[in-house]
């Protein structure tokens, strides 16, 4: 079902009681439910929790339910927050636009960006990469329904694009990203997702890719269908930002 959420309870019953528990534990049916309808392979999809807006004690709550991967869209705030959640293992994904910039501390703060889409921007991520740290995994976001919005490269400059950044050093190329324009439908809202597992498969191999991130909350289900590996999810967590 599409978009089906259920709002967390502000208040709970009991005090010890995670205010994020029955969110949690249907947006993890949800995505088992999907794996299984289309023969995906059982927890072959992870869950991104988009907290971007939310604030610190709410990723917390979600840690407390066994969620590790969380993704932001605006660095001051995210920076922020990492500093209030330091003493938990948690793994930051970028998945904002990445303005030239704050490149560096996109660079030295996450574990994975999500929105590469220029090879300036990829050039500078990988030149600022710390060296204690592993190489930066990183997905180019394609813009796979032009009409969506102007985030991700076109299709046609993608081969130009993954071929840049697969010699970079301290980037690890990992796969496509794309956040493509509202459908209600959910044959409708496979079709986008469809043609980004094109692009993949046909540069699986030749890239070592792995990763295809896509389906928020209003279309998880069609991008499980089509592939994806990661879901990046925020209001059928949190409930509406406000
Ligand atoms: C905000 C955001 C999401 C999460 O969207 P929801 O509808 O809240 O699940 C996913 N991906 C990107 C790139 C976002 O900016």
């Amino acid at each position: 079902m599409q978009g089906r959420f259920q709002r967390p309870t502000r208040r709970c019953m009991w005090k010890n009681m995670n205010p994020f528990a029955a969110s949690f534990q249907a947006v993890r049916e949800q995505i088992a439910r999907a794996e299984a309808r289309y023969g995906r392979r059982p927890g072959s999809t992870e869950l991104l929790a988009v907290s971007k807006t939310q604030p610190p004690a709410r990723v917390r709550a979600l840690h407390a339910l066994g969620q590790r991967h969380f993704g932001e869209s605006y660095l001051q705030e995210a920076l922020a927050k990492m500093a209030a959640l330091e003493d938990l293992p948690l793994t930051w994904h970028f998945i904002g636009h990445v303005q030239s910039n704050k490149s560096a501390e996109v660079a030295a703060r996450f574990s994975w960006v999500h929105s590469v889409d220029r090879t300036k921007l990829a050039r500078r991520l990988s030149e600022q990469r710390p060296m204690g740290l592993p190489p930066l995994n990183v997905c180019v976001q394609v813009n796979i329904s032009a009409e969506a919005s102007k985030a991700g490269v076109e299709p046609a400059e993608l081969d130009t694009l993954l071929a840049a950044v697969a010699i970079l050093p301290r980037l690890k190329l990992r796969g496509l990203m794309t956040l493509p324009a509202p459908e209600e439908d959910l044959q409708r809202q496979r079709l986008p997702f469809r043609r980004l597992a094109a692009l993949f498969a046909e540069r699986r191999d030749r890239y070592g890719l792995d990763t295809l991130s896509m389906g928020t909350t209003a279309d998880l289900e069609a991008a499980i269908a089509e592939g994806a590996t990661f879901v990046r999810v925020g209001t059928a967590l949190f409930g509406p930002r406000t």
